[in-house]
């Protein structure tokens, strides 16, 4: 085993330990809460090892880095039984790029870049380049600042109406919600909130069961309130070279 592997392999162990403890002590079952790694910016060789540690699904927040990647880790690999996941947002120039590769996007905020990725997704289905719709977790800002992503909580007819939107495109699926807790917030209050939104969108939309919340220094508090995707990052890859955009 290389050191790469056992290091890997060591902090891949002690997530799954922090998520069955988070679940457990939440009355939650381990396996309704999905561990994703973030692997932006660390290279495939890294991929190809959670791979081979039983890792199936992973986050990555830039079209261009991911495409490639992903390249390089079939070519590594051979392997076609991972989802690829793009929790970053979506600049609406490189929707279509994104619909090849993304089984998920958990950043949708804007109608502009929803129909985007509907038109690519279609097309990629027409083209035989995926299967199904892209499954799509709308993000909520829980502090109304958009600028870093989501559609304002505070504007419940904006998030009804990106819903809507979703859902009734033929290119995706609307599967939940997703957001991320605005700088310095207490992760708890957060979550709780993200938490009633998404209780409030199910009742429209019954098919939308996930959310996709938590990072590598707050999962807990956000299985706490149910979440069903942490994407973790630095817990599990280590330091960024950069910090993400
Ligand atoms: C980078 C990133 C993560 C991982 O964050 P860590 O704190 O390193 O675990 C999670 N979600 C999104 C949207 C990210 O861009």
């Amino acid at each position: 085993m290389s050191d790469r592997e056992s290091e890997l392999a060591t902090a891949l162990a002690a997530l799954r330990d922090r998520v069955a403890a988070a679940a457990g002590a939440a009355g939650r079952d381990a396996a309704d809460v999905e561990l994703l790694p973030i692997t932006k910016f660390f290279p495939a060789s890294d991929v190809e090892i959670l791979w081979r540690l039983g890792c199936r699904g992973f986050g990555e927040s830039r079209e261009q880095e991911a495409s490639a990647k992903i390249a390089e880790f079939q070519a590594l690999t051979g392997a076609h039984d991972v989802r690829w996941h793009m929790v970053g947002q979506v600049q609406r120039n490189k929707a279509k790029h994104v619909a090849v590769w993304a089984d998920s996007v958990h950043s949708l905020s804007t109608a502009k870049v929803a129909a985007a990725l509907d038109r690519g997704a279609q097309q990629a289905i027409e083209q035989g380049l995926r299967a199904d719709p892209v499954k799509v977790f709308v993000q909520i800002s829980l502090d109304g600042d958009t600028e870093r992503g989501g559609v304002d909580l505070g504007d419940p007819a904006a998030v009804d109406a990106i819903c809507a939107q979703v859902a009734d495109a033929d290119g995706l699926r609307l599967v939940g919600l997703m957001a991320i807790p605005p700088l310095g917030a207490d992760p708890d209050e957060a979550f709780a909130t993200l938490a009633a939104e998404h209780r409030r969108v199910v009742q429209n939309h019954p098919e939308a069961t996930e959310l996709s919340a938590g990072m590598s220094g707050d999962l807990e508090a956000a299985v706490r309130h149910g979440s069903t995707c942490v994407r973790v990052g630095t817990a599990l890859m280590g330091q960024r070279p950069l910090t993400s955009p």
